[in-house]
């Protein structure tokens, strides 16, 4: 390399797969498009077996460093994903803080690069003199609420939920008050703290890249990209998403099942990494599932009476989750459904020509997969910003389809037999499909040589080569 150490990154994904993989496909430009080399920094929370064997699949210039972990257990077992996020990334600050001088010693280290709850580590960076940037692995209606938070806080006098008027944000769809991220959903818990904190961080950073791209949020993507006093430059970056799942046994079986259906004939049903319904949910999915007469591979995750994002840290559980589902389910459906346990190779069933629908719990990388591959949705959310991706999805983008809960936020068998139905063979399906096929090509153009995506990404990387420590 004639002596020219070449410009290092330094990359902090907050705990989750859904984190690691788009940073992972953002890391893998850099490397081979600007010839940065990169070291992903992992908290011991996600330094488990899948995320080591997953860095261990990337390009040699990008490695990684494990922080060690940090004493949790005075966290109340009620903590929610948010709270516990923000304590780990709080509690490892000094072991972080010992990496990135490592790291400044051995590599010409030029900026450090948080995804959103890891903004905690910007001072570090001040401190050793390099630049800070952010990573928000979901959208810009997400990191516009952000942007507004501290200010809506002062401006409202209930909660978001009880709010009469939706919550109007610049260039964004009105998002009705009970539908707002679930962590603001309750001003007085911990986690609603944690937000209003990063909150502030968020606007103290150099640059934030975010995994949207303008054609899927031209409303938000024209005020954010365009200058603002006290605001840092944004940059649309996305859809940043993996050519290809992993590799599995059980993967390989879905696959071989999709190749014996119709083209276009099977709705994908999933909720993403950490997504659970409860025990009566579950079943009510079966049942409307079995009515609808459609086709259907669905991944099957064990029940949670309490808590929708009961497996995000783990991502499977211990029982079997097809014991939960109705009696006599699996054989009366056999002709027209399969149900995979826990996992499936979510990219490679969306990329499949039988797939034409998928039913998501609409977290953004789902989003951006289905998009990328031209797949319609029904949009079932159930924690996090999800509701938020929901509503844009239903009311602007308007590829998605959503259900309609009783009055008990219920969603019963007929109403999700009707809205299966509805998407793999009504008027409304047809509608949302030929959409999502012309988003297909917009995703594709952001990324192509002059497209917005790459032009962003090809400036923050500018800006960066050209960084010199003082
Ligand atoms: N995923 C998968 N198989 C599954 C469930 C999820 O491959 O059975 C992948 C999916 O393709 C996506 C990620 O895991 O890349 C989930 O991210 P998302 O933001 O949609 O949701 P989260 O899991 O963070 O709630």
């Amino acid at each position: 390399e004639n002596g020219v150490r070449r410009p290092h990154i330094a990359v902090l994904p907050t705990p989750g797969m859904g984190h690691l993989f788009p940073l992972a496909e953002l890391a893998k430009l850099l490397v081979h498009r600007h010839h940065f080399t990169i070291t992903f920094i992992t908290f011991a929370a996600s330094d488990n077996s899948a995320t080591q064997a997953f860095l261990s699949t990337l390009p040699s210039s990008i490695t990684s460093v494990a922080l060690p972990p940090v004493p949790l257990d005075d966290i109340p077992d009620g903590a929610t994903i948010e709270t516990r996020m923000s304590i780990v990334t709080l509690r490892s600050l000094p072991s972080l803080r010992t990496v990135l001088l490592d790291l400044q010693s051995t590599t010409n280290l030029v900026a450090f690069l948080a995804d959103f709850f890891a903004a905690d580590g910007f001072h570090i960076a001040r401190e050793l003199g390099i630049l800070y940037y952010m990573f928000i692995p979901s959208n810009l209606q997400f990191l516009t609420v952000m942007f507004e938070l501290p200010a809506l806080d002062a401006a409202i006098k209930c909660e978001f939920p009880e709010l009469e008027e939706p919550v109007r944000l610049p260039g964004c769809v009105p998002i009705p008050g009970p539908e707002i991220l679930t962590p603001l959903r309750n001003r007085s818990t911990e986690e609603y703290k944690w937000m209003l904190h990063h909150a502030a961080l968020y606007r103290q950073a150099q640059g934030i890249l975010v995994n949207s791209f303008v054609a899927i949020e031209p409303g938000p993507a024209k005020i954010l990209t365009s200058e603002e006093q006290g605001r840092p430059p944004v940059y649309p970056v996305g859809p940043m998403i993996q050519a290809r799942s992993a590799a599995g046994a059980e993967g390989a079986a879905c696959l071989r099942w999709l190749d014996e259906q119709p083209a276009g004939s099977v709705i994908f049903v999933s909720f993403g990494s950490g997504g659970t319904l409860s025990r009566k949910q579950l079943w009510e999915l079966a049942m409307g599932l079995e009515q609808s007469k459609q086709r259907f591979l669905w991944v099957v995750r064990s029940p949670c009476d309490e808590d929708s994002s009961s497996t995000y840290f783990t991502a499977s559980t211990k029982e079997n989750p097809l014991s939960y589902l109705p009696e006599g389910f699996t054989e009366r459906t056999k002709e027209v459904g399969l149900v995979v346990p826990s996992w499936a190779p979510q990219i490679d069933v969306l990329g499949h020509a039988a797939t034409g629908g998928f039913l998501s719990h609409c977290g953004w990388n789902s989003t951006l997969e289905s998009v990328a591959h031209g797949v319609p949705m029904i949009a079932w959310p159930l924690f996090a910003e999800q509701t938020m991706n929901a509503v844009m999805l239903a009311e602007a983008v308007r590829i998605a389809i959503r259900p309609v809960a009783g009055e008990d936020g219920f969603f019963y068998r007929g109403e999700i037999a009707r809205v299966v139905r509805e998407l793999m063979e009504g008027e409304q399906g047809k509608a949302v499909r030929n959409r999502v096929w012309l988003l297909k090509e917009a995703a594709g153009a952001a990324l192509s040589e002059e497209g917005s995506s790459l032009k962003a990404l090809d400036e923050v990387a500018a800006k960066w080569k050209s960084f010199k420590a003082v």
